[in-house]
C-alpha cells in the first residue's frame, strides 16, 4: 500500500491561466508565476499515481490570500475527491491571518475534505494567533492539520520560509490534541527529541513528511526519524509533481529501514491518519 501524504493539485482555471491569480498573491506569484513551475489537476495527479504505483494521495491546497481563490480550490479539491473512484483525500486551505479562516476551514470539514492543509507562511514566522482557531477546529473535528514547515538554517530556495523552531515548538506545545504534520521533515524538530526532557513526549501527536526531502536531506534523516519518533510517524510525501514518489523509494531503501518500519512510512502510517 502506497500513501503519498503530500501533493498539490489546482482547478482547471487557475491550470488555464495561472496569470490571472498573481495579482494580490505573493505566495503562489513567487512559486508559480515561472511557467515552468509545475501544476497539475486531479485526473493529472491520479495519472502520476497510475504510473508509479500510488494507491492513495492526499491532495492539499493552497494558503491564498483572497477568499474568492480559496473557495475555488477548496471546492475543486471536494469534486476531484469526489470522482476520484477513492484514490484522492483532500485537505482544504486557508490563509491563516484571513477574517474568513475559520469559517472557510469549518466549511472544508463540513464538506469531505479530510482535514486541513497545506497551511503556510511563506514570508514570515508563524503565527500562533491566527492558527490557534484552526489547530482547534482540527482538535474537535480529530481530522490532521498538515502544515508547511522548513530548516530554519541552511540554502536558500522558493518557498523556504523564516520560520523558528521556537515557534513551532510553541505551537506544538499549545496544540497537543491536534494532529500535526509537519511537511518537510519537520524543519529538523524532531532531532530535539533527544533531549532527556520535554521535546520526546511533546511530539506525542506530531507526524513528519518527507516532501522535498531528496532536496534537503541524506537518506540517514528518515532513519533517525523513524528512531526517534517511531515508523508510524513518518509519511511518505512527495510535494508531487515537484518530484515523483519513486525517487523517495530509492532514498528510503538507503536509509536501511526493517521491512515492517518502511510498510509504514510508505502507507499504512498516512492511512491510518486518514483511513
Ligand atoms: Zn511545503
Amino acid at each position: 500500500m502506497i500513501v503519498d501524504a503530500h501533493t498539490h493539485i489546482f482547478p482547471p482555471q487557475v491550470l488555464a491561466d495561472r496569470h490571472a491569480f498573481l495579482e494580490g498573491e505573493p505566495a503562489f506569484a513567487a512559486i508559480y508565476a515561472n511557467p515552468k513551475a509545475p501544476m497539475l489537476d486531479g485526473p493529472g495527479l491520479i495519472k502520476a499515481m497510475d504510473q508509479g504505483g500510488v494507491d492513495i494521495s492526499w491532495a492539499v491546497g493552497f494558503p491564498w490570500v483572497q477568499e474568492k481563490h480559496a473557495r475555488l480550490h477548496n471546492d475543486y479539491l471536494c469534486e476531484a475527491v469526489a470522482s476520484s473512484n477513492g484514490r484522492l483525500r483532500g485537505l482544504g486551505c486557508v490563509h491563516p491571518p484571513a477574517g474568513w479562516a475559520l469559517a472557510e476551514a469549518r466549511r472544508c470539514l463540513e464538506m469531505n475534505l479530510s482535514g486541513l492543509g497545506e497551511l503556510a507562511f511563506y514570508d514570515s514566522d508563524l503565527d500562533l494567533a491566527s492558527l490557534a482557531p484552526l489547530c482547534q477546529l482540527c482538535a474537535e473535528a480529530d481530522r490532521p492539520l498538515l502544515l508547511h514547515t522548513n530548516e530554519p538554517v541552511g540554502h536558500r530556495y522558493p518557498g523556504k520560509s523564516p520560520m523558528s523552531l521556537t515557534t513551532l515548538y510553541q505551537l506544538i506545545r499549545d496544540h497537543g490534541r491536534t494532529k500535526l504534520v509537519l511537511a518537510h521533515m519537520g524543519g529538523g524538530i524532531f532531532l530535539y527529541s533527544l533531549l532527556k526532557r520535554e521535546v520526546h513526549d511533546s511530539l506525542q501527536n506530531v507526524w513528519l513528511d518527507t516532501a522535498a526531502g531528496p532536496f534537503l536531506y541524506g537518506p540517514r534523516a528518515y532513519a533517525l526519524a523513524v528512531e526517534f519518533l517511531g515508523p508510524h510517524k513518518l509519511l511518505l510525501g512527495s510535494d508531487h509533481p515537484l518530484l515523483p514518489v519513486s525517487r523517495y523509494q530509492q532514498e528510503l531503501e538507503q536509509a536501511d529501514l526493517a521491512p515492517e518500519e518502511l510498510e509504514q512510512v510508505l502507507g499504512l502510517a498516512a492511512l491510518e491518519l486518514i483511513p
